[in-house]
């Protein structure tokens, strides 16, 4: 019998997942299935279509548990594209997550979860929700928490299927000790696939608080410039061949953005951020929220 977990490592697509995480926080276990016993599979009474393993349900290509996967994941398409994947090891599971109903956090936000064992979990929640959860955990546990959070998107690729990505990131889930409170951002799939390389440019690895004031920091920049300034101002960073004509651009750039801007820019000293951390920057715009309140 397939456990839970194993129905989580064997999805194809983001989409699939969150149907599943949606099943479980409603209370459903693999447990609960009993098959009655068959004969053996015959060419016209073959196993389930999706998983391969489990007897199709009378009248169905699918098992019980894919139909109900498939029958899920059909309002949940419009979504996947803003959640995020959480595989947390921690040295404790947050009791914050007992006080959560998830229930109402999935049918609200699709915030999904699986509990595996007393260190690790999986977590979908919705990208630009993530510099709230870990202010939250870091309010509420301070120093007390460490261990690994690795961040990485759906997926449904050819090459990298959702599954796939799980196992990768249960894999690297012992890359640190404990001792302290550590976040891996991967901002593609594929990345999963060979993590030192992303690492050697310093952009996979944080320390929490690192890693939030990396999140604000992206808040800020979203608000500061509009979507066009941000695009040509990493053209300018990123695709000029000499400072002089950097330079230029540099110049014609600070005449068009607003004196905010430009004085903030200026403390932050961007244009001679490591390119790195601008790309980093980058990628983390989808992850915050737009808001010029908060
Ligand atoms: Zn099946």
């Amino acid at each position: 019998m397939l456990s839970n977990f194993d129905l989580l490592r064997q999805t194809k697509t983001g989409v699939e997942l969150l149907a599943l995480l949606k099943m479980i926080v409603n209370g459903f276990s693999t447990e609960d299935i009993r098959f009655n016993k068959r004969v053996p599979y015959s060419l016209l009474d073959g196993p389930c279509n999706r998983c391969w393993i489990y007897p199709r349900k009378s009248g169905h290509m699918y098992c019980e548990t894919c139909l109900q996967i498939s029958h899920e994941k059909k309002a949940l398409n419009e979504y996947v594209r803003q959640k995020a994947v959480i595989w947390g090891a921690l040295n404790q599971i947050p009791d914050l997550f007992s006080e959560i109903n998830w229930k109402k956090k999935f049918s609200k936000y699709q915030m999904g979860i699986y509990i595996h064992n007393n260190n690790s979990f999986l977590m979908t929640i919705p990208k630009n929700y993530i510099l709230n959860f870990l202010k939250q955990l870091t309010l509420r546990y301070g120093d007390e928490l460490g261990g690994l959070l690795q961040i990485f998107p759906t997926s449904g690729l050819k090459n990298m299927s959702m599954g796939e990505s799980i196992c990768r990131a249960v894999h690297y889930e012992h890359t640190y000790p404990m001792d302290k409170f550590r976040i891996r951002f991967y901002s593609h799939p594929l990345q999963l696939n060979k993590p030192h390389l992303r690492d050697r440019k310093g952009m996979l690895t944080f320390e929490i608080s690192e890693f939030i004031g990396l999140l604000e920091l992206t808040k800020i920049f979203r608000v500061l410039l509009t979507p066009q300034q941000q695009i040509d101002l990493y053209e300018i960073i990123t695709q000029c061949e000499d400072t002089k004509e950097e330079g230029f651009f540099w110049g014609r750039f600070n005449g068009v953005i607003t004196q905010n801007a430009k004085d903030i820019l200026h403390e932050w000293d961007i244009r001679h951020w490591p390119k790195e951390k601008f790309e980093l920057i980058y990628e983390l715009r989808d992850y915050v929220a737009f808001s010029r309140s908060d």
